[in-house]
């Protein structure tokens, strides 16, 4: 019998070049963003002024991650305590951590069984809940129809937040994730598509959501050394009216980031490679339920999921059990108690009234999630795959 044994944690190692560019900052012992020579620009400068191009925004800000990206551009947006805030049930828990931290009330939308925002709920919810922000959250790197979303966001008013952790590199009909709301959150924590432990960046085109996120960021009132930040008058009122909410990145993780946001397509290839090779095995298998990933969704498969539509909780535990005893890692929605990243809107017990959503329940009770690390090569991928077919079939 064969078994799999590389671990499903294990990134490749930071390039090198980002290594000799970390080395330079910590031999000069500038880290602080702030602290840079006249005229220089330091790694965290250089960073920003790359992540705008890259996407084709005029304002980026980096951070220290992900959710406190997502936290400071609720606030920045205006989102005022008590304030609706619609977003996937389907997510991530720094997501409601955000929406909690901001003081926005989430109303959560039903996941469809292509695992994206199911945009009907999305209309429903925002037509009766009065909703003036929403959240969209491509969680796993699923990419819902942007042209309806940005439909229904124009029809309500709505002020859009991307949740861009899992679609670094993604794009819906050639224009990229991201640039589709009011203001878009990366993550460059390790499991996401670029890797410096810990961080994030916020983009937006709002010249005013943009000094005040730089504000919350912790600026020191430095806010005009900034190369993406609006010119020194937007700051006006923002410099008296925005708390300290430091949360910076330092120039050591701009250092390591700069080289893999270079690699990015190169990487993103790579992952849909290893995908492919998941994906065209698994699909052969009739007990497993793929999504429809329609032909304007370029996502990037860092993970995959598939759902076992048929099958009851104890032979879903069993199909789990029996891939991890041949070294194949699988993350379950499912799961009453919540383990690594799988927990599931029920088990986000701060929020207050939270109705219980039976069609998301319904589609996360059978809901598989795999890591798909670039330290595995395609044999890898095809030997996990077939492990994964064998073990469904055996617990069928
Ligand atoms: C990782 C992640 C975030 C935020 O990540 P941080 O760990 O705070 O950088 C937000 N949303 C989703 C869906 C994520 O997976």
């Amino acid at each position: 019998m064969k078994v799999f044994n590389k671990s499903f944690t294990q990134q490749e190692p930071i390039p090198q070049k980002g290594i000799d560019a970390a080395l330079e900052v910590m031999k000069s012992g500038r880290l602080h963003r702030y602290n840079t020579l006249p005229g220089e620009k330091g790694e965290v400068d250089l960073l920003e002024l790359e992540f705008a191009e890259y996407l084709g925004v005029p304002y980026c800000l980096a951070c220290a991650s992900g959710g406190y990206a997502i936290h400071i551009a609720m606030r920045a947006a205006g989102l005022q305590p008590g304030d609706k805030v619609l977003s996937n049930a389907f997510t991530l828990a720094p997501v409601p951590g955000a929406i909690h931290n901001s003081g926005g009330e989430p109303v959560f939308v039903d996941v469809t069984d292509d695992y994206c925002i199911d945009l009907d709920d999305l209309e429903l919810k925002a037509r009766e809940s009065g909703a003036k922000f929403l959240l969209l959250s491509h969680m796993r790197g699923h990419l819902a129809d942007m042209d309806r979303i940005i439909a229904i966001c124009n029809q309500y008013d709505l002020f859009l937040i991307e949740d861009c952790a899992h679609t670094m590199g993604a794009s819906w009909n050639g224009v990229k994730s991201g640039t589709f709301g009011d203001v878009a959150c990366f993550s460059a924590q390790t499991y996401k598509h670029i890797n410096s432990g810990e961080g994030g960046l916020l983009t937006t085109k709002h010249a005013d959501v943009m000094a005040k996120a730089v504000m919350y960021s912790g600026s020191y009132m430095l806010f005009a050394n900034h190369h993406k930040a609006p010119p020194v008058e937007a700051f006006d009122d923002a410099r008296y009216e925005t708390p300290n909410y430091s949360g910076r990145m330092d120039n050591l993780r701009a250092a390591i980031l700069r080289p893999q946001l270079a690699d990015l397509e190169t990487q993103c290839k790579r992952w849909n490679e290893r995908y492919d090779a998941v994906n065209d095995i698994i699909a052969n298998c009739s007990s497993i339920h793929l999504p429809n990933r329609p032909e304007a969704e370029v996502f990037v498969g860092s993970s995959i999921q598939f759902s076992l539509p048929t099958f009851t909780p104890e032979q879903i535990t069993k199909v789990i059990a029996v891939c991890e005893e041949r070294g194949v890692m699988l993350k379950w929605f499912g799961n009453a108690v919540p383990m690594g990243y799988t927990s599931r809107y029920d088990s986000w017990k701060y929020i207050k009234d939270m109705p219980s959503l039976p069609t998301t329940e319904a589609i996360l009770a059978t809901l598989l999630d795999m890591r798909i690390p670039l330290t595995f090569t395609l044999e890898d991928c095809q030997l996990i795959a077939n492990i994964i077919v064998d073990v469904v079939e055996e617990c069928f």
